[in-house]
């Protein structure tokens, strides 16, 4: 038991396989004995993968159960071809070997598929269009390369026409799986790596294999190669220990757009024109015209779908910046810089409108000794729930915006003075916790620019703070309901601030 454990890891499997390898090409070629090492090789490859399973234990085993079937189904296509091929001598397509090594396809897919799904939590949308794109390309390659050719080979019964464009096709949709594969997220392990390097060699030689007998009949055992390194790195993407991971759902990252995407994606979509290309120069009368104006068309779809999801998201994250950039955290409220914009827009509405706008500061009184009485999240859920309940006691036009710390800017158009001042106190009313604030108001006169208005309000805040605190201060010989603020004049009032400072 701890020598097959000891010989199943990862390492002395790659070992052992290139010495498989080795022994295939010492042995004669076609021979019973090099047949027998190729079939027990991916009978062996087929049995690891469970065997990787079992030691691994990987969260979901479907993906790894399905790729060792396809295996099995490959090797046995290889014993009942040798069969019906060397052994019965029968040289007829199709023959029963298609019937196994066809099943493989949709195995593997079905694998591969229920992998992808797993690593993918919820919609991966970027992640399906550039894998509809890159297929959408490589589908018009396989079509005009593999698959046309045999479509129009008027040598071919029905039956050999389908079962020959069969192979192309599985082809096709292990390419478009391996895309898929590479274009979700989640880790890049090693177990990840050998996995797609193994479907990749076995592409190689599928496509490298359709190619030949395009021309010649299959006979110098190069291909076998990929073929064997195809099972040496499915047992050894098995026995990884990092195959556990592999259809983990990725931890969640931001999707980045690399320059490699861009550039697969531009490799993709110029497929069309390629194909059109080599077909213009080689033989202009047959050039393939639905197949190139419908993979157009798709890719042009594909590719304005993806622009708009790209779009779409560049927008979202300009609003959710301008949200950011705008408001408060703790509050919720428009911050400064909301302010001072919407100050300037107000002031230019009013020119137009000839409507007054009254500015007023407000600072909450003793909001230091709150704090250290009551501690510090104490201090800012007051500043929270104030903010909440001021809002309410405003018309929907009226801007509250933190102005910094716990002093908050409410800017009232077309309001007066006065009235912003009765308005303030029935704010002082609703704030929380038994706490007041004191506020100063300004009128603008029309010409003042933003900052210097502003100033007024917090000259006049500084008096209601002088004065006692629990009131609001108009400029101008306004009144406050509780207490009575600047008497007369600005300048009397400034007097007042002076000398209460000096005394
Ligand atoms: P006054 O009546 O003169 O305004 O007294 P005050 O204590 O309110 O004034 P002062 O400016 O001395 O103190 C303001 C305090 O507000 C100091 C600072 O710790 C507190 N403060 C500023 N921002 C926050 C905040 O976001 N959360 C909390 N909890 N406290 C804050
Ligand atoms: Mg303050
Ligand atoms: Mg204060």
């Amino acid at each position: 038991m701890s020598l097959v454990r000891r010989v199943a890891g990862w390492q002395w499997w790659l070992l052992g396989g290139g010495l498989v390898a080795a022994l295939y090409r010492a042995l004669p070629a076609e021979s019973p004995w090099s047949w027998a090492v190729y079939n027990v090789f991916g009978l062996a490859t087929a049995t690891m993968i469970i065997v990787g399973v079992r030691r691994h234990r990987p969260e979901r085993v479907g993906p790894w159960y399905l790729f060792a079937a396809a295996l099995t189904m490959s090797a046995i296509g290889d014993v009942v071809y040798q069969v019906q091929f060397f052994v019965l001598g029968w040289d007829s397509f199709p023959a029963p070997a298609d019937v196994p090594y066809l099943l493989a396809y949709p195995l593997l897919a079905a694998g591969a598929y229920r992998l992808i799904k797993g690593r993918i939590s919820g919609r991966d949308r970027a992640g399906l269009l550039d894998a509809a794109i890159v297929s959408t390309g490589l589908s018009l390659l396989a079509w005009s390369f593999l698959m046309r050719p045999i479509a129009a080979d008027e040598s071919l019964s029905a039956a050999q026409r389908l079962v020959a464009l069969a192979y192309p096709a599985g082809d096709l949709l292990l390419l478009v799986m391996v895309v898929r594969l590479v274009t979700t997220p989640g880790a890049r392990t090693t177990s990840y790596r050998l996995l797609l390097a193994a479907i990749g060699a076995q592409l190689v030689s599928n496509i490298g294999y359709a190619a030949v007998n395009m021309f010649t009949v299959y006979t110098d055992g190069v291909l076998d190669f990929g073929w064997i390194l195809m099972y040496l790195l499915w047992g050894a993407a098995a026995l990884h220990p990092s195959m556990r991971a592999l259809s983990e759902v990725a931890p969640d990252r931001a999707e980045r757009f690399t320059r490699g995407r861009l550039t697969l994606l531009a490799a993709a979509s110029l497929l069309a024109p390629a194909v059109l290309t080599v077909q213009g120069f080689t033989d202009p009368a047959a050039i393939d015209w639905p197949a190139i104006a419908v993979s157009s068309a798709v890719l042009f779809l594909l590719v304005v779908c993806r622009m708009g999801g790209l779009v779409a998201r560049v927008q979202d994250q300009a609003a959710q910046l301008r949200a950011l950039a705008h408001n408060d955290q703790l509050t919720g409220l428009p911050n400064r810089r909301a302010w001072d914009l919407e100050l300037s827009r107000e002031m230019a509405k009013a020119v137009r409108s000839g409507e007054p706008v009254a500015v007023a500061l407000i600072d909450l009184d003793h909001f230091k000794r709150y704090n250290d009485t009551h501690g510090h999240p104490a201090g800012d859920r007051l500043l929270k729930e104030a903010a909440a309940a001021w809002r309410e006691r405003l018309r929907p036009g009226d801007l509250l915006a933190r102005y910094g710390g716990e002093e908050f800017g409410v800017l009232l158009p077309g309001v007066t003075a006065d009235e912003a001042a009765v308005l303030l106190d029935r704010m002082r009313t609703v704030t929380p916790y038994g706490q007041s604030f004191s506020a100063g108001v300004a009128l603008w006169d029309g010409h003042e620019v933003p900052e210097q208005l502003v100033a007024d309000a917090d000259r006049a805040l500084y008096w209601a703070k002088n004065d006692g605190r629990g009131r609001t201060a108009v400029p101008d010989g306004g009144m406050s309901p509780r207490g009575h603020m600047g008497s007369g004049t600005r300048r009397d009032a400034d007097d007042r601030a002076r000398a209460s400072q000096a005394g």
